[in-house]
């Protein structure tokens, strides 16, 4: 099975390769990298986010009119939120096998600190692994190094390796062996 990756136009170029490659093999999976056609919705003008929720509508709604069966990640520049979240990395909806990331809190400069191009890349593949993860069935992991753990913050995001652990790894191979 494929995995679909929207890279949309206003996300930082140059950063697409690198990402598709390191969700191949932090997940093991192959993945198909396209320039996003979904368009974006869900902008609030006052809190100069989208919302997630309709967002992943968005992507449904291209998914059914284009009968696409296989998981969809959407990358954004746009930052993100959900309900009572005043910001999201990232989410997806299993149901409809349609998710997103957003590369506006995944670099350094968003925290103040020197900008660094393998940090980000880092940082949008292990948050892009983890909402196609969820894509394919598996839930969220305790283990805080693994790519299924929830981070919080960037240094949970951080703390998290390019891997999966065994647990989730056994998990997922389960699926991936069975397509
Ligand atoms: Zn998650
Ligand atoms: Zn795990």
């Amino acid at each position: 099975m494929r995995v679909h990756i929207f890279w949309d136009s206003q996300s930082p170029d140059g950063y697409q390769m690198p990402v598709k490659r390191l969700i191949e093999s932090i997940l093991n999976i192959r993945t198909e990298l396209t320039e996003n056609p979904v368009r974006i919705m869900g902008y609030v003008t006052a809190r100069r986010q989208v919302d997630a929720q309709a967002l992943l509508d968005s992507i449904q709604a291209y998914k059914r009119r284009h009968l696409m069966m296989e998981p969809v990640l959407l990358v954004v520049p746009q930052d993100l939120f959900r309900n009572s979240d005043s910001f999201v990395f990232g989410l997806a909806r299993e149901s409809v096998g349609a998710g997103v990331v957003s590369t506006a809190r995944l670099g350094n400069e968003y925290y103040g600190r020197a900008g660094s191009d393998d940090d980000h890349i880092d940082r949008i593949a292990k948050e892009g692994a983890h909402e196609i993860g969820h894509l394919l069935g598996l839930p969220h992991c305790s283990d805080p190094e693994c790519v299924m753990f929830r981070p919080d913050t960037l240094d949970e995001l951080d703390r998290k390796k390019k891997v999966l652990c065994p647990s989730c790894r056994e998990k997922l191979d389960a699926v991936t062996g069975a397509l």
